[in-house]
C-alpha cells in the first residue's frame, strides 16, 4: 500500500493529539482513590499504544520527502538524507571538547548493566571460528554487524551465541570484556550472561560458570577490574526455564556470582509471570534486577517492582509516562540503570538524544546509573556514554561525577564507602590535571 508523505503527516498529528487529549483525561482522574492506579494504567496503555502507531509511521520510508516538514516532525538533521532512518546517526564528538572527554575516560568509574555477549568483537567472533575450524566469511560477520533494526540485532546475537561452542570460548570473551573495562577505567563491573541458548546448545552451565568465575578471580588478583556475574535467567523462554537457570546459579554457589537479572523479550515474557523466581532467588541471598520498561509502558515497571521487588530497573525508559511510578521511584530510592544508546537505537521510546529521559529522572530524584548495555554491538563505550549526557543533555561535570558515584552507591559491590573514597580522590586529582 502506497501511503503519501502528506497523509502520514496528517495521521502522525491526529495521534499527537489524541495523546494529548487523553494526557488531559488522564491528569483530571483524582490521586488518592482506590481506583486511582488502576485507571491511570488503562490511560497509560492507550497513549502506549498510540506512541508505538505513532513510532511505526516515523519509521516509514519515504522518497524524496519535503526536508522543511520531516525536520519539524522528527526533529534530526536530514540535511543530506532522502529516507528516514531506523536508526540515528552516531553520536558524533566535536574536537572542541576533546579534553572533556579525556577528562571523562580517565575518571574511575563502575558499570552495572552490561553483557557479556555484547562485548565480543568481530576479530573475537572471527578468532573463536577459527579455534573451531569453521569456515570464516568476514564480509558476512561484518554486514551482521552493521544491523539496521531490531530483527537485524536480534540476529546478530544469536549468531554470536551460537557461535560459542565450548565453556573455553570464555576465555577470549572475558578478554574482550576485561579489555573495554580497562579502556574506561571501569573499575568495578556487574556483567549479564544468558546461559538459554548456550544451554540448548549443549553447553554445560556449571563449566561455563566456572570457566567466568575464575577468569574473574584471576583478573582481580593481576590488579585488573573486579567483575561479579549476574545471570540472565531470560523471560524469553518463560518461568519454568528461569527457574531452572536459577537453580543452576544456586547448584553451582560461585563467590562471583552474585545474583540474576531479568532480560530477553519484554513483551512476550510479563514480569509477574517470574514472581516465584524472584522471589526464590532473594531467599538464598541472590541479588535480584530486572529489565524493565524498556519495550513495555510503566504498568511493567509497576510490576517489577511490586512484585518481583527488583532492586534495580534495567532502562526503565517509559517510567517518564506515569508521574506515580516516578515518586515511587524516587521515594524508595529504586535506582534506574540508564542505557541512553542502546535506547536511541532501539528506538521504542526515544529517538533522539536530547529527549532521553534521564535529565528528568536526574531532575526529579530518582537515582540514575549510566551504563552501555551492549559496547561492542552498538559500538559504544561509557566514557562516551558519559560524553553524550555532557553533550545532549546538559549534564554538568559536576553532575556526572554524582552520577558516577550513584553508580558505586547503587552496585552491590560489598565495601561501597571504601571505593567511593578511592575514586574520589582519583577524580579530584584528575579535575586539577585537566583543570575541569
Ligand atoms: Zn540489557
Amino acid at each position: 500500500m502506497k501511503l503519501t508523505f502528506e497523509k502520514i503527516y496528517k495521521k502522525i498529528k491526529h495521534i499527537e493529539s489524541e495523546i494529548k487529549e487523553l494526557q488531559n483525561l488522564k491528569n483530571k482522574v483524582p490521586e488518592n482513590k482506590e481506583y486511582s492506579i488502576e485507571l491511570h494504567l488503562a490511560f497509560d496503555k492507550v497513549i502506549n499504544d498510540l506512541i508505538n502507531q505513532k513510532l511505526e509511521l516515523e519509521q516509514l520510508e519515504i522518497e524524496n520527502p519535503s526536508k522543511e516538514l520531516l525536520q519539524s516532525i522528527f526533529s534530526v538533521d536530514i540535511a543530506t538524507a532522502s529516507t528516514i532512518q531506523v536508526i540515528p546517526p552516531p553520536l558524533r564528538i566535536e574536537e572542541k571538547d576533546q579534553e572533556v572527554l579525556n577528562f571523562l575516560r580517565r575518571i574511575p568509574k563502575v558499570e552495572l548493566h552490561l553483557h557479556i555477549e555484547a562485548c565480543i568483537s568481530k576479530n573475537t567472533i572471527i578468532q573463536i571460528l577459527q579455534e573451531h575450524n569453521e569456515k570464516v566469511d568476514e564480509q558476512e560477520i561484518e554486514k551482521l554487524y552493521n544491523f539496521k533494526n531490531l530483527n537485524d540485532f536480534i540476529k546478530l546475537f544469536l549468531f554470536i551465541l551460537d557461535s560459542i561452542k565450548k565453556p573455553e570460548d570464555f576465555i577470549f570473551i572475558f578478554n574482550n570484556l576485561r579489555k573495554y573495562l580497562e579502556k574506561n577505567h571501569i573499575q568495578y563491573a556487574e556483567v549479564f550472561y544468558a546461559p538459554s541458548r548456550l544451554i540448548q546448545n549443549g553447553l554445560p552451565f556449571e563449566e561455563i560458570a566456572k570457566v567466568l568465575d575464575s577468569l574473574a578471580k584471576e583478573c582481580q588478583i593481576e590488579g585488573g577490574p573486579e567483575v561479579k556475574f549476574l545471570v540472565d535467567v531470560s523471560r524469553t523462554f518463560g518461568p519454568e526455564n528461569a527457574s531452572k537457570n536459577l537453580q543452576r546459579v544456586l547448584k553451582a554457589k560461585l563467590d562471583n556470582h552474585i545474583g540474576i537479572g531479568l532480560g530477553g523479550a519484554e513483551l512476550m515474557g510479563p514480569a509477574r509471570d517470574f514472581k516465584d523466581v524472584f522471589a526464590q532467588a532473594r531467599a538464598n541471598g541472590l541479588h535480584c534486577v530486572a529489565h524493565s520498561g524498556e519495550d513495555d509502558g510503566p504498568w511493567s515497571i509497576w510490576d517489577t517492582v511490586k512484585i518481583l521487588k527488583a532492586e534495580r530497573i534495567g532502562h526503565g525508559t517509559s517510567a517518564i509516562q506515569d508521574p506515580n511510578l516516578m515518586e515511587y521511584l524516587r521515594d524508595k530510592t529504586i535506582p534506574i540503570e540508564i542505557c541512553l544508546t542502546s535506547n536511541l537505537i532501539t528506538g521504542k521510546y526515544v529517538r533522539n538524544p536530547k529527549d532521553h529521559p534521564v535529565r528528568r529522572y536526574y531532575d526529579f530524584g530518582i537515582p540514575c546509573t549510566i551504563n552501555t548495555d551492549d559496547p561492542e554491538i552498538f559500538n559504544i563505550d561509557l566514557t562516551q556514554e558519559y560524553y553524550n549526557l555532557y553533550k545532549y543533555l546538559n549534564f554538568s561535570i559536576t553532575e556526572i561525577i554524582d552520577l558516577v558515584k550513584m553508580s558505586v552507591q547503587y552496585s552491590f559491590h560489598p565495601k561501597k564507602n571504601m571505593l567511593w573514597n578511592k575514586f574520589f580522590k582519583e577524580i579530584e586529582e584528575l579535575r586539577k590535571i585537566y583543570s575541569i
